[in-house]
């Protein structure tokens, strides 16, 4: 089990239910890293003593500085202080929870140094899921998924004997806020109407990504990656409730699924127990309480993402990182008030064609 971490990306979402986590479990924090966030950082110095504390620019870095004076904590900034958390010795998993793909090069620095990669990060396999599982294969870093899916079938897959046995992987998703709307629905929705998801807290990017279902797009790529499996063996199926968190169809018919209430800290703890799991705060999955669970097929011409992750990835080379790209720059945009919702996936189908 981990005994001490470097939390890449601690003021957001995943980042602070990993200090919980941590907490609960008595796991010494030895860096945190942040954007510009400098009030929530501090505190989390005060509280965690981590030996190192990073901030994106050297400006929030200075006003960091002069917040904990007292501590004796280390101060940096930008993609070097990012990457001096991540390899730090202290540390010997790394959990890679800032959005984007600004993950990428921490995430490569901390294989190359064997930590284990408690991977919540997904724009880094999307990117370049290539380059880094082959860097994990030659460090023999382990990478153990954060995010809810992925974990479902990490955990699936325990005691399968190799891929042969696997018929296909089924992610679970949610539908998002807009799940049953048409084209015509979405023209006028708003940023909030977006970041009203159904079941999860999460990061404005991710919550936008669930709305327009590029989520889930990525996702089928971050398991083509994790899993080294082909896109005809990796399929959506929208499940409103977020109970299921995924499933795994074996060769002689068998589907084994991982269940649970939709808690983001199960998945985190477990990728810095496994391969053991201890006791958590997360509420008990009562199946009587739920009485129905229901799956559908996703409508795939309003919510154009998917197919268009699966463009990109059947081209390979830059196609899924420039379709990262492209969806992390609409995606702001559109959070920003400067574009429509409708236009993120009319960007991403722009830059591919282009
Ligand atoms: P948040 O937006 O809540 O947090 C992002 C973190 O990254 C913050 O600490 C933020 O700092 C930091 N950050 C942002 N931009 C930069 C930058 N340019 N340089 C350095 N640090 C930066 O995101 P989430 O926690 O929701 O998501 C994190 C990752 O985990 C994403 O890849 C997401 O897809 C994935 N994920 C999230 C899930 C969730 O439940 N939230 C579920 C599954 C996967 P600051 O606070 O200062 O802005
Ligand atoms: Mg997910």
């Amino acid at each position: 089990m981990t005994q001490s971490l470097s939390i890449l990306g601690s003021t957001g979402s995943i980042g602070r239910q990993t200090l919980e986590v941590a907490e609960q479990l008595s796991v010494r924090v030895a860096a945190l890293t942040a954007g510009s966030n400098v009030e929530r950082m501090a505190e989390q110095c005060r509280k965690f003593r981590p030996s190192l504390a990073v901030m994106a620019s050297e400006q929030a870095a200075d006003a960091l500085r002069a917040r904990i004076a007292d501590l004796p904590i280390r101060v940096r900034s930008g993609m070097d202080g990012l990457i001096e958390a991540a390899e730090l010795d202290e540390a010997d998993t790394v959990v890679t929870a800032v959005v984007g793909m600004v993950g990428l090069r921490p995430t490569l620095a901390a294989i190359a140094k064997k930590k284990r990669i408690a991977l919540a990060n997904k724009e880094t396999l999307v990117c370049a899921g290539e380059l880094v599982m082959a860097a994990a294969r030659a460090s023999g870093a382990e990478i153990i998924p954060v995010d809810s899916e992925h974990s479902a079938i990490f955990q699936c897959l325990m005691g399968a004997h190799g891929k042969e046995e696997i018929r296909r992987l089924i992610l679970t998703c949610s539908g998002g806020p807009f799940f049953g709307k048409k084209p015509e629905e979405l023209h006028g929705v708003t940023k909030a109407d977006a970041l009203r998801h159904p079941n999860w807290r999460m990061g404005a990017k991710i919550t936008v990504d669930c709305a327009t279902l590029m989520n889930k797009g990525l996702e089928v790529i971050e398991a083509m990656r994790l899993y080294d499996l082909p896109l005809s063996q990796v399929d959506v199926v929208i499940h409103r409730q977020s109970i299921v968190h995924s499933l795994v169809e074996f060769r002689d018919g068998a589907v084994l699924a991982q269940l649970g209430v939709p808690d983001m800290r199960v998945p985190i703890q477990y990728a810095l127990t496994y391969p053991e799991r201890y006791e958590s705060p997360a509420k008990q999955l009562r199946l009587e309480d739920w009485k129905t669970l229901t799956f559908e097929q996703p409508d795939y011409d309003t919510f154009s993402c998917i197919n268009l992750c699966r463009q990109a990835i059947t081209k390979g080379g830059i196609y899924p990182a420039s379709a990262n790209g492209a969806n992390e720059a609409a995606n702001k945009l559109f959070r920003d008030g400067k574009i429509k919702f409708l236009d993120i996936a009319d960007a991403v189908a722009g830059v591919l064609d282009s």
